[in-house]
């Protein structure tokens, strides 16, 4: 049975394994990666594009930010729109920005700096096992193409989303989890088409929510509040032009442009922690710590900054033979996690038609919105968190 020995075998290249992969190279610290999926699978996973500052700088410090830098567009401002109200938060105040970037665009910049590093991803695992996690030589099994393998290490990541094994290898007598699964999802499509406006808008309507994004000045990225259960056969194209037409104030719905589109999918709504993130000597990071509604763009920025955490308390470790940063990391990240569950569930909230909303809830939102827009003591906090300063 081939075998084979690292200090961190991480599960799973999404955004937290490939990046937490770099960091660790960085800090001269050995890892292999392992990925149930194929390449062109986990490269053309459409998610993701509001990158945070701080993230820009993580990514930056991990050698793979430079066409992000490029290429990326810069937002100084975030457009709200209520009925045919629209309202501009800028961000110039307190000197803060985002980047738009595709997750897909950043998978591959990732990709490319393992391969760079002569140490990519192993895809196409199968049946990943973790073993021995509260001892000092944790393992991991897998198969790969029906061959068993192993993989013996100091320390296991888990950075296999909110599916994979990792988590669900912690028992349950020492695992707590919080959950809020929303009664609505995501209708997402990717189209090449130019943005209905150059910054994000963020469509609260009677008919339900709507967010018009982008990846580039040709290419828009829109999403409609929708059923669970909307059956993607019964969305043409035009219909999904026309639901998001009907929903944004007439300025912008005179600018909806209609083309064929490229990607359509229904994402659920959930916000959901797993505590504690250690166990043994498995960490988890990313989606399989935590879920946050994609409303407040916060789910890659977290799982970024995780492992940035989860990196230094392991090179701390290996170079200094300190683990104090490992002692704390569950604690420290949840702190941070909580926060971001708390404005994500906070803007899905008002943003969102929730079923049985009464006039009485509607209001409420009007005047939360109403807040936010005309206080500078709340414009500020959201900037803040939105931006994630
Ligand atoms: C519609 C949508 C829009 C979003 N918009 C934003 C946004 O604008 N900003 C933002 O910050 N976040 C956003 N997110 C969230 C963001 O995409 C995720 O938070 C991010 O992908 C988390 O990265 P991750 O690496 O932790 O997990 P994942 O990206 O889920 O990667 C986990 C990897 O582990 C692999 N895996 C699973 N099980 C196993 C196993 N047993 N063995 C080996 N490998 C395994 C999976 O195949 C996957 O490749 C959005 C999400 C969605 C769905």
């Amino acid at each position: 049975m081939p075998s084979q020995k690292t200090q961190v075998a991480i599960i799973g290249s999404g955004p937290s394994g490939l990046t937490l992969a770099q960091l660790l190279d960085g800090a001269g610290v050995e890892s292999v990666v392992l990925e149930r999926r194929s390449r062109d699978y986990v490269q053309g996973r459409v998610r993701a594009g509001v990158i945070e500052q701080g993230t820009v700088e993580i990514l930056r410090r991990a050698g793979v930010a430079a066409r992000l830098e490029r290429e990326g567009l810069k937002h100084h401002g975030v457009e709200i729109a209520a009925g045919e109200r629209r309202y501009r938060i800028d961000f110039a105040a307190q000197s803060a920005s985002l980047t738009v970037y595709g997750q897909t665009e950043l998978t591959k910049d990732l990709m490319e700096a393992r391969d760079a590093s002569g140490v990519p991803p192993i895809f196409e695992v199968d049946e990943v096992v973790l073993e021995n996690i509260e001892g000092d030589r944790p393992r991991v099994r897998y198969l790969r193409h029906g061959e068993p393998h192993t993989l013996d290490c100091d320390f296991i990541a888990g950075c296999d989303g909110y599916h994979g094994v990792s988590r669900r290898s912690i028992p349950a007598s020492v695992l707590t989890t919080h959950e809020r699964v929303y009664p609505f999802g995501w209708l997402g499509v990717l189209a090449d088409v130019p943005p209905v406006s150059p910054e994000l808008v963020y469509a609260s309507h009677e008919r339900g929510f709507a967010l018009c994004s982008m990846r580039s000045a040709t290419r828009s990225r829109c999403y409609l509040q929708c059923d669970l259960d909307t059956d993607l056969a019964k969305w043409s194209d035009e219909r999904f032009w026309d639901e998001l037409a009907s929903r944004l104030p007439a300025e912008l719905a005179a600018r909806v442009v209609r083309a064929p589109v490229l990607e359509k999918s229904v994402a659920p709504l959930r916000s959901f922690v797993a505590e504690p993130l250690r166990y043994g000597r498995l960490f988890l990071a990313g989606d399989a710590a935590h879920i946050v509604p994609p409303t407040g763009a916060k789910g890659l920025n977290l799982a970024v900054r995780d492992v940035d955490q989860l990196a230094a308390a392991l090179a701390a470790h290996y170079a200094e033979r300190r683990d104090e940063l490992l002692d704390a990391y569950s604690a420290a990240a949840l702190r941070r996690i909580w926060r971001a569950e708390r404005f994500s569930a906070w803007l899905t909230s008002v943003l969102h038609c929730f079923p049985g909303r009464t006039s009485f809830d509607r209001g409420m939102q009007l005047a939360e919105l109403d807040h936010l827009v005309s206080s500078a003591a709340a414009r500020a906090a959201f900037v803040e968190t939105y931006t994630g300063l």
